[in-house]
């Protein structure tokens, strides 16, 4: 049968219909254990009850009014985002692009009120911020960017956890306003920087009066073992971007702001139709209260740790493997070729995983994932490398 869903993806052969936890099923009954969680969005597993209670419960009231008027459910996760993160205000949107785009309005608009004409961002090399045509052109990824100029001006891309490369441009322009970076890169293949990389960046935010922007769609709401990645660091950023795993898979992307960047956007300057509605609030407010009473972080800290040391015992002895590394639960193993095959060996097995960066193997579990499952995915995956290297 024709598809009538433009092709934007190649995707795999085959169909979910229903998940619990760590697992999924497929039309035929047949079982998966999902250690990407839908891109690191499932952070509470799939259908995990206090979502669907929430949300049943809300469609019951109130779906959708428009942020034309008051909408308490919002302001409530406002307030708690806030209260986790010590940030002061949050713009509601429906994605981690949008919640970007938000930032880079925000960077712009600071520029302008310190007299700067044309305001420009540092962005990082190999890092992804989303594909609309201004966090497309922030994107450090030629391959992503291909086909669509003009891009959008005012990005300078420096090379990823390189202090040198951002004090060279910023000393090289004089139209800095922002500093935009992941803490983990996440599609650039799980790269982790230095331990005070985000220190020395706040550091010279602070000293050139720029503002300093995490793209946390992918590592925030508990995914390395904080709320936020910024707190293993004992910094606040000036901007927090937040998507995924807030609404553990209904659409849901925050632009968080504090102290100067926080009163930027004011009425007229930036809005979305849908942004932080009753149903998508009320899904959020119930994943935020899951992650403390389940002890979500400390759970991500305690099993990405052992599925680090689980690959790193089971692959000692091969030599194909460059590095098994972790940030709570962004898990990444490289090996020393492109291992892209893989994704479609492992779902063969039973097993969902990713590669970012052709050769780096890309862990996201469901933070809920429980050791025997942890067990059964180092195992096969072990085994299916192993394999593959030979
Ligand atoms: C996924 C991702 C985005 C884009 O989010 P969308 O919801 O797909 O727009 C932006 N930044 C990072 C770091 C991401 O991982």
């Amino acid at each position: 049968m024709t598809s009538h869903i433009m092709p934007t993806y190649g995707r795999l052969a085959v169909t979910f219909t229903k998940g619990e936890g760590a697992w999924l099923w497929d039309e035929n009954n047949n079982r998966y254990l999902d250690a990407l969680s839908g891109i690191a969005v499932c952070n509470l597993g799939h259908a995990h009850p206090a979502v669907h209670k929430a949300i049943c419960e809300q469609s019951q009231q109130l779906l959708h009014t428009s942020n034309l008027y008051n909408i308490p459910n919002q302001e409530q996760l406002a307030t708690k985002l806030c209260a986790l993160s010590a940030m002061d205000n949050v713009f509601f949107c429906n994605s981690g692009a949008e919640a970007n785009e938000a930032a880079i309005k925000i960077a712009r608009l600071y520029g302008q009120q310190k007299n700067i004409a044309n305001p420009a961002i540092i962005v990082m090399q190999q890092s992804f911020h989303g594909r609309t045509m201004g966090t497309l052109s922030a994107t450090g990824n030629p391959k992503i960017q291909e086909g669509f100029t003009p891009l959008l001006d005012g990005f300078v891309h420096v090379p990823f956890n390189n202090i040198e490369a951002i004090e060279t441009a910023l000393s090289q322009h004089d139209n800095i306003a922002a500093i935009l970076v992941e803490p983990v890169q996440g599609e650039g293949g799980v790269n982790i920087p230095a331990t005070d990389y985000l220190n020395k960046i706040r550091g010279l935010c602070d000293q050139h009066d720029i503002l300093m922007m995490l793209d946390e769609v992918q590592t925030g709401i508990a995914r390395t073992g904080e709320w936020f990645a910024f707190q293993h660091n004992n910094i606040i950023p000036d901007v927090c971007t937040l998507a995924k795993a807030l609404g553990n898979g209904v659409p849901i992307g925050a632009c968080m702001a504090k102290g100067k960047a926080s009163q930027l956007l004011t009425a007229g300057k930036h809005g979305s139709t849908y942004g932080g509605n009753p149903l998508v609030c009320s899904a959020a407010l119930a994943v935020l209260e899951t992650i403390e009473n389940e002890q979500l972080c400390q759970q991500a800290t305690d099993k990405g740790h052992a599925i680090n040391q689980a690959f790193t015992e089971q692959l000692k002895n091969n030599t194909h493997i460059v590095e098994v590394r972790n940030k709570g639960m962004m898990i990444g193993i490289e090996l020393d070729a492109p291992c892209t095959e893989l994704v479609s060996l492992a779902l063969e097995a039973g097993l969902l995983i990713n590669v970012a960066g052709e050769k780096n193997i890309r862990l996201l579990p469901p933070l809920v994932i429980s050791n025997e499952q942890i067990e059964m995915l180092v195992n096969k995956l072990s085994a299916l490398i192993e394999r593959h290297t030979q």
